[in-house]
C-alpha cells in the first residue's frame, strides 16, 4: 500500500456470470467472434428470431402512427400504473377473447415489459422454497436462466419430434410432485415450429388438473401459423386448469424492440384469485418498472386498426420459407428434419454427426460454419437438445436460399470420406 494503490475487495454475483453463457444471446455472440472477417460475402443470420430488420418483415405503418400519435398526444408522458393503463389491457383482453369460449376482463391483464418480463414476473411469483417448475426440452433458454436467478428447480420432460414435438405426457407425469407448481408450453413452438392440436392441449390441462399445478403458456408466436392445425390458445381449457397466459407484439407485430408484452390471467373458475397469485403477481409488479406509457398508449390502436394483409403476407413468406428449408435439408445427409415448422420461425434438424469428419458437436459444426461459410446457426445445447440445430427460417427467402446452400457446400466438404 505504500503507493496508495486501493485494494478493492468487492465482487458480482457469481451466478450471473454463468448465466449469460447459456442463453441464446451467449451463443450467438460467440458464433459471431468466430465469423471470418475477410469473408467478402453476406453473414447469413439463421441463428436469431428478429426478423424485424429485413424489408419483408417490415413493421405496418399503421403501428407506426399509433406509436407517432400516443406521443404527440402528450397523454402519456406519466409514469403508468404498475398493472398497465386501462385502454392497453382492455384492447388486450377483447384481442385475446375473440379466441376464447368466455371473456377476458381488463383486470385479468397486466402489461409487462415485452414477454421476457412476463416470464420473469411468472417465475418470481412461484419461486417459493421448494418449489419446482416444468419446462419443455428443447425449449427456450430464458426460462432456464431466470429460474437459476430465482433458485426455482427445474425439471424437464421432452417434446417428442416423431409425434409433432408434443409434450411427452407420461415423463409429466413421472416428474411432477406435491412441489410442482406449473409447467411451461410454448405454443406455437420455439424452437421446434410446432403448433399444437385443440386436443393435445385438451389433455395437457386434463394432466395439470390431476396436479393440481397451472399451466404457463408462451404465445409469443400465437396466429404465426402456417400449416394443418390452426392456432389455439392454452386459455380455451383454462376451466379444466388455471392458465396463464403470456405474450406481446414482438413477433407478431414484427417489432422486439418495443418492449410491450403481456401476462394474462385465464382463470374463469377464480383458482388463481383464491390463491393468493394474483396478489402476488401485483406485489412483483409493484418492485419493477413498466413498458413506456406512450407504448402502452399506442397498444389499442396497434391490436385493433392492423390489417390482415400485413399478417398474411409475413406469413406466406414464412409458409414457403418452412417449404423451402424443408426440401433443401432433405438434399443434405448429414442433417434431417423430423419435422417440417407449422408455425413460429424456426426449424429444428438433427445433425448425423457419423456422417462427418472432424466435428465433434453441435457447437463445433456451428463455430465451423460462421469461420467457413459466414453462416450463423444456433447449436441445439443452448436450447436444450445437444446435436441438433435451431435454424430460423424468418429471413428474406434469397437469404434463406443462400445459407442453405453455403450449409449443403459445408456439409459435403466435411463429409466423411468412404
Ligand atoms: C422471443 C420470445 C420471447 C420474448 O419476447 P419479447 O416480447 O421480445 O420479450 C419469449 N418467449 C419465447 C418463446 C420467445 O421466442
Amino acid at each position: 500500500m505504500e503507493n496508495g494503490a486501493k485494494i478493492w475487495s468487492f465482487k458480482g454475483n457469481e451466478e450471473l456470470q454463468s448465466a449469460s453463457e447459456k442463453t441464446v444471446r451467449g451463443f450467438l455472440n460467440l458464433l459471431m467472434e468466430n465469423l471470418n472477417k475477410d469473408d467478402h460475402r453476406p453473414t447469413v443470420p439463421l441463428g436469431h428470431g428478429d426478423p424485424s430488420a429485413f424489408p419483408s418483415f417490415r413493421a405496418t405503418d399503421i403501428a407506426e402512427d399509433a406509436i407517432v400519435d400516443a406521443l404527440r398526444s402528450a397523454k402519456y408522458n406519466c409514469y403508468a400504473p404498475t398493472v398497465g393503463i386501462l385502454p392497453g389491457r382492455r384492447s388486450i383482453a377483447d384481442y385475446l377473447s375473440r379466441d376464447l369460449p368466455y371473456t377476458l376482463s381488463p383486470d385479468d391483464v397486466y402489461l409487462t415489459i415485452g414477454c421476457t418480463q412476463a416470464i420473469e414476473v411468472m417465475l418470481t411469483v412461484l419461486a417459493r422454497p421448494g418449489a419446482n417448475i416444468l419446462l419443455p426440452r428443447p425449449g427456450f433458454p430464458y426460462y432456464e436462466a431466470r429460474a437459476a436467478c430465482t433458485h426455482l428447480e427445474v425439471r424437464h420432460f421432452d417434446l417428442l419430434p416423431e409425434n409433432g414435438w408434443e409434450v411427452d405426457l407420461q415423463a409429466v407425469e413421472a416428474l411432477a410432485d406435491h412441489n410442482t407448481v406449473a409447467m411451461v408450453i410454448i405454443n406455437p413452438g420455439n424452437p421446434c415450429g410446432n403448433v399444437y392440436s385443440h386436443q393435445h392441449l385438451n389433455k395437457i390441462a386434463e394432466t395439470a388438473r390431476k396436479f393440481g399445478i397451472l399451466v404457463i403458456s408462451d404465445e409469443v408466436y400465437n396466429h404465426i401459423t402456417f400449416g394443418s392445425n390452426p392456432f389455439v390458445p392454452m386459455g380455451t381449457f383454462g376451466s379444466i386448469a388455471p392458465v396463464i397466459t403470456l405474450g406481446s407484439i414482438s413477433k407478431r407485430w414484427s417489432v422486439p424492440g418495443w418492449r410491450c408484452g403481456w401476462l394474462v390471467t385465464n382463470d374463469p373458475n377464480g383458482t388463481l384469485r383464491k390463491s393468493g397469485i394474483v396478489e402476488c403477481i401485483k406485489g412483483c409488479l409493484d418492485v419493477s418498472s413498466d413498458p413506456p406509457t406512450f407504448i402502452q398508449g399506442a397498444i389499442p390502436q396497434i391490436l385493433e386498426n392492423t390489417k390482415e394483409d400485413f399478417f398474411s403476407k409475413i406469413i406466406n413468406i414464412i409458409r414457403e420459407a418452412a417449404d423451402l428449408c424443408y426440401d433443401r435439408i432433405k438434399e443434405i445427409p448429414c442433417i434431417t428434419c423430423p419435422y417440417k415448422p407449422e408455425g413460429s420461425m424456426y426449424a429444428m434438424v438433427k445433425l448425423n454427426l457419423c456422417l462427418l469428419e472432424g466435428i465433434g458437436d453441435d457447437l463445433e459444426f456451428c463455430l465451423k460454419l460462421a469461420k467457413e461459410e459466414s453462416v450463423i446457426v444456433l447449436p441445439g445445447m443452448a436450447v436444450g437438445m445437444k446435436n441438433w440445430l435451431r435454424i430460423t427460417i424468418a429471413i428474406e427467402l434469397s437469404s434463406l436460399e443462400d445459407g442453405l446452400g453455403r450449409i449443403k457446400a459445408f456439409c459435403q466438404r466435411h463429409a466423411k470420406k468412404e
